[in-house]
């Protein structure tokens, strides 16, 4: 067991738990309006660099499934404990939310209307793209407005796109992606490997790469393996948090405190530390994700110059999302289940990824273990997936209908989408949300909640981009 407790050196103005996305852009927006302030960012995994992953093959020497418990058995989730979080092992796709996601409640009767609109998170996007110089095509502005290009040119697309983008240009779009289209200051150009968890070439947006204002910022100290294991809290106010390293238990004080833990170590830091909103850990969500293929006839595809060239958004809004969810359809420019087998026609497919919403569901919660670890219980899906999922299959031919198309095969169902949300969700009313339109939690005023634990709905969508887009927003307003 760890040592007697031991004050910290001193007060810092922020302490912040975990080096995530949700973390790591609320710094960065904090010291643009407070560049003096003295922060600590307490990380439990270690510093891995790039060149450790690539010789390791993993993002990670802690594995996701030791840090949690599943008794339900079958629900994966799957994040990186590790310093920069999901910044290392993500893939780098970074479409914004759609504004009905935003509006779920007001426009379909369905999930919780988040405290914010598009409008009000617009130019924070903006801040976030600019900051991992994500590419994009500004056509994109139909369907997500934009009030800035985006700062990279789009991807090469595959001779698919360009068929599917003549025939619906107010659908089909290039993808959004912090993989960078052309060489930047920090990245290479993607060349398209298809490994994007370990990008051999560091063409992705990482900690290690866009981050280095903070490692060099002297006014931000960072330590790893740091495990918070809970704050103290007494009279609506967190006075300091408890961490373990070395086998030694510590306590660092702050005048403002960021939890940005994942969605499952968020919320078990929170009832361990008897700040048990009864909506602590209640309805975490991932989307739902299935693979499906087209053969095509006479249209050679993998031309493109990343993994995912396009996105496209026929399936994804309507007034349909009042009785089913809604589908986002990723054109991949890899062949995850092979080749075409006929001699000469080896491309003539098209794999598509396709990622349909959930409902935050009350049965799906992060409890504490007796011994204090995370449980994550997921019984199952909503209805309102189930039915997303049978609507978008039957809607495939719909959405290729421009491809000279021979066959469509469902292939299978996704094991997870990698993406941890809802959690902790935001919202104005206490009765039905952790924490507030500026993402403070309702009982504790100076603690601030980041990352995907927050979403108060679960769109479509890859969330990292707007995790990000919502940190700075939420810097901006507290700093
Ligand atoms: C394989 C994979 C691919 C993905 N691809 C994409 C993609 O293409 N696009 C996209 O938008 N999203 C993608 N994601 C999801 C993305 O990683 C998450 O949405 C994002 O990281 C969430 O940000 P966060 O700040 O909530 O959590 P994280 O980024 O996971 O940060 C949490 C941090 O807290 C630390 N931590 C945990 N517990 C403690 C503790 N007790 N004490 C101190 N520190 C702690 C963790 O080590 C970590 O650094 C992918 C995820 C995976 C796993
Ligand atoms: S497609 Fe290849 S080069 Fe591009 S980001 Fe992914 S792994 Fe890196």
């Amino acid at each position: 067991m760890a040592e007697a407790l031991r004050a910290d050196e001193g007060k810092f103005d922020v302490v912040v738990v975990g080096s995530g996305f949700g973390s790591l852009f609320f710094v960065e927006g904090y010291l643009r309006k407070r560049p003096a302030a003295r922060i600590l960012v307490l990380e439990r995994g270690r510093a891995n660099s790039h060149a450790w992953q690539l010789e390791h093959s993993r993002n990670s020497d802690i594995p996701p499934e030791s840090t949690f418990r599943r008794p339900d058995g079958h629900k994966i989730w799957n994040f990186t404990i590790g310093l920069g979080g999901g910044t290392n092992c993500w893939f780098g796709q970074s479409p914004r939310f759609h504004p009905s996601d935003f509006r779920m409640r007001t426009r379909y009767g369905v999930a919780q209307d988040w405290p914010l609109t598009y409008e009000d998170l617009e130019p924070f996007y903006v801040e976030a793209e600019r900051k991992m110089s994500v590419a994009g095509s500004d056509e994109m502005a139909v369907i997500l407005p934009r009030s800035a290009p985006f700062p990279l040119p789009p991807h090469v697309p595959t001779s698919v796109d360009r068929i599917m983008r003549k025939a619906q240009p107010e659908f089909h779009f290039p993808i959004a992606t912090a993989r960078a289209s052309v060489t930047t200051g920090d990245r290479a150009r993607c060349c398209s490997t298809a490994r994007c968890n370990l990008c051999p070439v560091d063409a992705k947006f990482t900690y290690a790469n866009g981050f280095k204002n903070l490692t060099a910022n002297p006014a931000v100290e960072i330590r790893v393996d740091c495990e918070v294991t809970h704050l103290d809290a007494a009279n609506g106010v967190v006075n300091a948090v408890r961490y373990r390293h070395n086998g030694r238990e510590y306590s660092a004080a702050g005048e403002l405190i960021v939890l940005g833990a994942n969605a499952i170590h968020s919320p078990a830091i929170l009832l361990r530390s008897g700040l048990d909103h009864p909506l602590t850990g209640v309805g975490i969500n991932e989307q739902v994700g299935y693979y499906a293929e087209a053969l095509v006839d006479g249209v050679d595809n993998f031309d493109g110059s990343t993994i995912t060239t396009a996105l496209n958004y026929m399936l994804y809004d309507g007034d349909f999302r009042k009785e089913h969810a809604g589908a986002l359809v990723y054109f991949e420019n890899r062949w995850p289940f092979g080749l075409r087998k006929e001699y000469g026609r080896w491309r003539q497919l098209v794999p598509l990824l396709v990622a349909v919403e959930d409902l935050p569901q009350d049965s799906n919660r992060v409890t504490l273990g007796g011994d204090g670890m995370p449980r994550v219980s997921h019984a199952a899906i909503s209805d309102y997936a189930k039915k997303g999922v049978d609507h978008s299959v039957a809607a495939l031919g719909k959405v290729r209908a421009p491809l000279p198309v021979e066959q469509i095969n469902f292939i299978e169902m996704r094991p997870t989408e990698s993406h941890i949300q809802g959690s902790l969700r935001m919202g104005n009313d206490r009765a039905t949300s952790v924490i507030d339109a500026k993402q403070i939690h309702h009982d504790a005023r100076n603690l601030v909640v980041v990352g995907s634990a927050v979403f108060a709905s679960c769109p479509c969508s890859n969330p990292s981009l707007s995790v990000a887009a919502l940190s700075l927003r939420a810097a901006s307003l507290i700093a």
